[in-house]
Order: structure tokens, then C-alpha cells, then sequence
């Protein structure tokens, strides 16, 4: 199965070869744990989701690395602000190590009801620093740093590719700079790899380095923990649109500075979830979050639906209105499925036409992960009346797999009545003999206490249906 993806850094959609035949390193950047994550980070989670499953799928190994930054990341991008955590701490009275514990079970147990499957491996930052000191020293012994106010930076000028990623013109940068606030830098876009001299004096986290007792710069943790578990040169690293023009950018210059190769050959880039203000953004103070979502009565999945529907590559506004077309879309298939009976091996036989949808999908979501087009594949296989009940599950579970809607464990919905009280069943009897009686207001009556009793009764072809009321 061919893999078409698009690669941020040409700006085209070019096929996918692996370094290592049958195997893809993926490096995704993690949460920042110092609140909940919204469901704006959420989307760019599931869009790394979907295309981990994608290439499972198509039959590569993945090994997926996920870090969590539990220190370092300020409250700018560009060295300025506070360290995110210190702040939480700070305003909430806790410790920046309570707030990282709280809040990665936190954004993991979202992870788990948005059926995002884990990252092979999870590296926090405060557990990873031996691995950043020695990729500063690697640059420190290139002669890429220079120690300035007690910071050691990365000098972006001897990099010469730099800004590539974001195509960043320097001679821009440099004769249009900003007033940079850190007078430190020799140039404007160079940035800090250990900080030993915060303005917010004592920081909580911080550890002995040759440089001094200090702590690590954001960007300096995905270099050093990629490599430290995919090697210095892997396959795929993605993360949110936000991430190119400063960390990936600074990342990129890290890496290649240190090992002079290059170090990812496909960068891909989830666009943001707007809310009504723009971006939705953790700073900004309002955001939704998977609990919001949840109280207002939706399944986590209804989220995964909404996200599905739109291509990872373009803005995705979010609505009220959106969720609950999602809502009644998932529901719709969940109870198609459940009505196809619980089978879900392999029929004996699968049919050309259940092949052709199946290949037809494939052709979408191979394609830089044409996720809608794929459910439209999905929808008008179940609708499908040439296909037997056993081949549409069997399609449907194939196609979940990249989906990762839950399908495969949907049960078969119950048609005999076994599970219902047997009080109940008694007044479904007793109104079966009024109905013969033609007694239509005892009839009526009892319905009405079958309903009190939280059951929906449903008179169908073959008898009454009961449903529990939920
Ligand atoms: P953070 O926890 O802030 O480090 O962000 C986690 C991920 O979410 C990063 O890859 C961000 O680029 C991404 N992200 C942040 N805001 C949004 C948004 N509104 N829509 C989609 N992704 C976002
Ligand atoms: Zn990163």
C-alpha cells in the first residue's frame, strides 16, 4: 500500500519511504502539563492519531515517541514570560511536581476516551535532562553556543540553513528586528539551551550542568529525546501549525548543528480548532476541554467524529451545531453496526465489491489522511444492500482500524427481550390480552407503566420491542 504525506518542508505532498523498510521512528510533540489540554491541542493529537493507525495499517512498525514537557516551556516562545509550570504552581499553591503528576493522568485520560491509541514511548523532560546536557555540550564543542547573563544560547548564525522549515528570511529578521527584551543575544532569534539566570530568581526544578545549576530551554528537550530513542536521523516528527516557525525551527537547528546530517525527513503539521475568538489557545483562559464536552452531554468519540470530518490541514471551526451533527452521524453508524450482528471474523467469503470499498478507502486515507472522504467510503459501503451483514462488519473493523471509532467493539444489538425485569415482561403480557380483548384503555395503561418502569415499548412485525430508557 502506497503512503502519500504532506511534508511541511518541501510544501508538497511527496510519497512516503521509510529510512528502515517496514518501519516508521515518529516523534510527536507532547503536552505542556501545567493545565488541561483543550480540545484545540486535542485535535492535533488525533490527527498524530490517525496517522500513526494510517501507517499501521498500510503494514510499518511504528515506533511513536511522544515527550511531556513538565519544565522549561516559558510563557513566550521566543525566551520571554515565566516557566509555564512555576506559574501554575505559583497561582495554585502546589508543586511543579503535583502539577506535572496531576495533569499528565489528566491529558492521558482524555487520550484514552478519544480511543487515541499511547505512544510507544513517553518521555518527560524532568526525567531526560543527562540526554540535553550532552547535546549542549555537542554544541558547545561545534562551537554553536556562545554564554551570555549566564544563559548558554544557540547562535543561530552558525547555522546557515536556519529558518528553512518556516522559510524565514533572515536578512529580514535581522534588518527589521524587534527590540528583543533579552539583550543577551547576539542575534534576535537565537535562543537559550540552558538557563542558569531566570528573572524569576529560584526556580523549583533545577539541576547541576557545566554551565551551572539551572534548567533546560523547551527547545533543546525534543532534539535531545528524539534522538535518544530514534536515532539521529528518523522518519516523521509532527505537532501543531504553531510549532514551525519558532520550536521546530530551533529544534531542526539543535539537531542538524550537532550531528551535521540532516535529522527528519517528513514534518507534518495538524491546523489549528478555532473557537469564536480565533485559535483556542490555553492562555487565552477560555477553552473547552474533553469535561465540557462531556457535561454538555457528548461522548468524547462525538469529538473524534467532529475532528474526522474535516482534513487535519485546514482550520476547523468548532460549533455547538457541529458536535451535534457528529453526534447524530456516530450514533447513526453505531447503530447500523449494531444491527449487522456480532460477527466480526473474517466471512468465509468477501466479495470484489467489498474489496473495491475497502481499496477505495485505502486510496483516501493514504493519501495525507483524507479522513472525510474515507467515512463517505464507510457510510455508502453500509448502505450498500450487495454486501452481506458478515462483510460489512468485517469492512467496518477494517476501515476503524485508521478511523478509531470504536467500531470492532460495538455489540450486536439484542432483539429478544431476556435482559428486560420479569414484572415488566408480565405487563407487556398483560397488554398483549387487552390489545385481543380490544380493551384499548387498559392497553394504554399498561404501556404506561411498562414506560414507568423505564422501558420504551415499540410494537414491530414480530412483536413488542422493549428499549431501556437511559
Ligand atoms: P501544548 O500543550 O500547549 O504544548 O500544545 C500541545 C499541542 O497542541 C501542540 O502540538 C500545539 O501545536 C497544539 N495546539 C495548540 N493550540 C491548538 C489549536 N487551537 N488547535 C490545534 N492544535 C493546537
Ligand atoms: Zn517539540
Amino acid at each position: 500500500m502506497k503512503v502519500y504525506l504532506y511534508n511541511t518542508m518541501s510544501r508538497t505532498v511527496e510519497e512516503f519511504n521509510p529510512i528502515k523498510e517496514g518501519f516508521v521512528g515518529m516523534y510527536s510533540c507532547g503536552p505542556t502539563v501545567y493545565n488541561y489540554a483543550h480540545i484545540g491541542n486535542l485535535r492535533t493529537f488525533i490527527f498524530e492519531d490517525v496517522l500513526k493507525r494510517m501507517l499501521r495499517h498500510a503494514g510499518y512498525k511504528v515506533k511513536h515517541v511522544m515527550n511531556i514537557t513538565d519544565v522549561g516551556h516559558l510563557t513566550g516562545d521566543g525566551d520571554d514570560g515565566e516557566d509555564k509550570m512555576s506559574k501554575s504552581a505559583r497561582e495554585t499553591g502546589k508543586t511543579v511536581w503535583d502539577i506535572a503528576k496531576f495533569y499528565t493522568d489528566a491529558f492521558f485520560a482524555d487520550y484514552d476516551s478519544l480511543n487515541i491509541i499511547r505512544p510507544e514511548v513517553v518521555c518527560p523532560a524532568t526525567k531526560h535532562i543527562d540526554q540535553m546536557i550532552a547535546l549542549i555540550k555537542r554544541l558547545e564543542d561545534g562551537g554553536h553556543t556562545y554564554i551570555a547573563g549566564g544563559n548558554v544560547y544557540f547562535s543561530i548564525d552558525t547555522f546557515p540553513e536556519y529558518g528553512r522549515l518556516a522559510r524565514l528570511n533572515l536578512d529580514d529578521l535581522k534588518s527589521g528586528a524587534r527590540i528583543d527584551i533579552d539583550s543577551n543575544k547576539k542575534n534576535p532569534k537565537d535562543f537559550v539551551l540552558w538557563f542558569t539566570n531566570s528573572k524569576f530568581g529560584e526556580q523549583a526544578m533545577m539541576w547541576d550542568s557545566p554551565w551551572g545549576r539551572g534548567y533546560p530551554g523547551w527547545h533543546i528537550e525534543c532534539s535531545a529525546m528524539s534522538m535518544h530513542y530514534l536515532g539521529e536521523q528518523f522518519d516523521i516528527h509532527c505537532g501543531g501549525i504553531d510549532a514551525i516557525p519558532v520550536h521546530h525551527t530551533n529544534e531542526i537547528a539543535q539537531s542538524e548543528a550537532a550531528t551535521g546530517k540532516k535529522w527528519v525527513n517528513y514534518w507534518m503539521h495538524g491546523e489549528f480548532l478555532l473557537s469564536d475568538k480565533g485559535k483556542m489557545s490555553k492562555s487565552s483562559g477560555e477553552f473547552l476541554t474533553v469535561s465540557v464536552l462531556k457535561q454538555h452531554g457528548y461522548d468524547p468519540l462525538d469529538y473524534r467524529y467532529f475532528c474526522l470530518g474535516a482534513t487535519y490541514r485546514t482550520q476547523l471551526q468548532f460549533s455547538y451545531q457541529g458536535m451535534d451533527g457528529a453526534r447524530t452521524s456516530r450514533l447513526g453508524l453505531v447503530d447500523r453496526i449494531a444491527s449487522l450482528g456480532d460477527s466480526v471474523a473474517k466471512p468465509a467469503e468477501v466479495s470484489a465489491k467489498a474489496h473495491e470499498y475497502m481499496d477505495q478507502f485505502d486510496g483516501f486515507v493514504c493519501n495525507d489522511l483524507a479522513t472525510a472522504r474515507g467515512l463517505s467510503v464507510l457510510w455508502g459501503m453500509l448502505k450498500d444492500d450487495s454486501l452481506t451483514n458478515a462483510e460489512k462488519r468485517y469492512v467496518a473493523n477494517y476501515m476503524d482500524e485508521v478511523l478509531g471509532l470504536g467500531l470492532k467493539a460495538i455489540k450486536a444489538k439484542k432483539d429478544d427481550n431476556s435482559d428486560v425485569p420479569a414484572e415488566v415482561m408480565e405487563l407487556v403480557a398483560k397488554r398483549a390480552q387487552a390489545k385481543k380483548d380490544k380493551d384499548w384503555a387498559a392497553a394504554d395503561l399498561y404501556r404506561k407503566q411498562i414506560d414507568d418502569m423505564g422501558y420504551l415499548l415499540k410494537d414491530t412485525p414480530t412483536g413488542p420491542s422493549l428499549q431501556k430508557k437511559m
